[in-house]
């Protein structure tokens, strides 16, 4: 006779999620089900091509996903690891033996207008709703992005080199204030070059057609795109773990969610693990690392088997400037920036091929679970 499977949960469909779901998905004493509010995994870092070229950035479930894996759609309300219970918003309930949680991030915005006026790229179709309205706009509309991180500067370069009759106008204290100062002059150069303009003056609020600026001045703006940063999802979601001050859920060294039994995390709605902190920086590069370690540690505890330690080491940054330019920027493994920077077209080169990368190891994983492997260094302590 052979024993039932026990039932795993994975929450979420995007880059940890879907990985932890393959992964779990070789092993046949489980019964893995992927719960996701989409039937679609959003390649959220080609949000930015679909925004400018309305390019779609979705893959879909049903053919990426390992066939063992059973698919519910629904969005998870509430958690109990006491009870081993998750609750969909629609009231369904669904048992699990394990869960692993990888629910993402979703864009930060408390500031005035910016839900009723500007666009922002947390998903697709918010993403090609922004397309629309740029095809839309007549010769030397000023387009705002907000913001001076990397998502800001992929937007401001992508509009400028798909839209050149438009005006791009970045509005951002600094331009990509965590990178090395040759990255950010080749950023610099290129913005120039695309003909986007960068203005340090923060922006207060958004209106309908326009932006307050923080000296009370009031500048035309046809379109605002909203890049001033995501929060975790952890606010979301109802459990019995516990919370840092940016949203995420607190993980011990394995990744298990402290405070819980049977609930691991992953991706940007995980803290970092003691030993990583402050922070481990939101991006598939981290989501997929601790998606892959948080499936092993769960099917160790199924086993009986001791957790091990969370340990990654970052290698880069990239950034694109439109599709002809990009910039590497080297990190070392705790992610501070180096001084070498693989620019121009190497650049987007470079870029291009991670992009690629990701995509083709999560279909990979699907194909052959276990596979994906990512490199050793800053190790959890606890
Ligand atoms: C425009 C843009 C550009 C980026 N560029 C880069 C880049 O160049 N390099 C890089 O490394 N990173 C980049 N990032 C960051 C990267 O996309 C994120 O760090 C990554 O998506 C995190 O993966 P994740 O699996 O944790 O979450 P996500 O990819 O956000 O997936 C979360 C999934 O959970 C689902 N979900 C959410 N809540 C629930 C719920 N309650 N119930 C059920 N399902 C739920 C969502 O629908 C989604 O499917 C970029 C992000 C954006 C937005």
């Amino acid at each position: 006779m052979t024993a039932t499977p026990l039932s795993v949960l994975v929450v979420g469909g995007g880059y940890a999620g879907v990985l932890a779901a393959q992964r779990l998905a070789g092993d046949r004493t489980l019964a893995v089900t992927l719960v996701s509010d989409r039937d679609v995994l959003v390649h959220r870092v080609r949000l930015h091509e679909t925004l400018a070229r309305g390019t779609d950035a979705t893959r879909d479930l049903r053919t990426l996903l390992h066939r063992r894996i059973t698919r519910v759609l629904g969005r998870v309300a509430r958690v109990s690891d006491r009870h081993r219970t998750v609750t969909l918003t629609d009231g369904r309930t669904l048992r699990f033996d394990a869960l692993l949680v990888a629910t993402g991030s979703r864009v930060r915005s408390a500031m005035s207008g910016v839900a009723e006026n500007a666009l922002w790229l947390a998903d697709d179709r918010r993403a090609m709703e922004g397309f629309t309205r740029l095809r839309a706009l007549s010769e030397g509309a000023v387009v705002t992005v907000v913001g001076g991180g990397l998502t800001a500067v992929e937007v401001a370069a992508e509009i400028a080199e798909a839209h050149p009759r438009l005006r791009v106008v970045m509005r951002a204290k600094t331009v990509l204030a965590g990178y090395s100062a040759p990255a950010r002059r080749v950023v610099r150069e290129a913005l120039d070059v695309l003909g986007v303009t960068v203005d340090d003056r923060a922006v207060e609020a958004v209106r309908e057609d326009c932006v307050v600026l923080d000296d009370g001045r009031v500048e035309p703006s046809a379109m605002t795109v909203w890049c001033g940063g995501f929060e975790a999802r952890g606010v979301e979601l109802e459990g019995d773990w516990t919370l840092d001050d940016r949203g995420a859920i607190a993980v011990d060294g394995g990744l298990r969610a402290k405070g819980c039994a049977r609930v691991w995390v992953a991706g940007d709605v995980a803290a970092a693990p003691p030993g990583h902190e402050p922070t481990l920086r939101m991006a598939c590069a981290t989501a997929m690392p601790l998606g892959a370690h948080a499936a092993d540690n769960l099917r160790r505890a199924l086993r009986g088997d001791e957790a091990r330690p969370f340990t990654f080491a970052y290698a880069g940054q990239c950034v694109s400037l439109g599709r002809r330019r990009g910039v590497m920027q080297f990190v070392d493994a705790s992610d501070h920036p180096l001084d070498r920077v693989v620019t121009g077209r190497a650049g987007a080169l470079v870029k291009a091929a991670i992009v690629g990368y990701v995509m083709g190891s999560l279909r990979l994983e699907g194909r052959v679970p276990g596979l994906y492997r990512w490199p050793a260094g800053v190790e959890a302590t606890a």
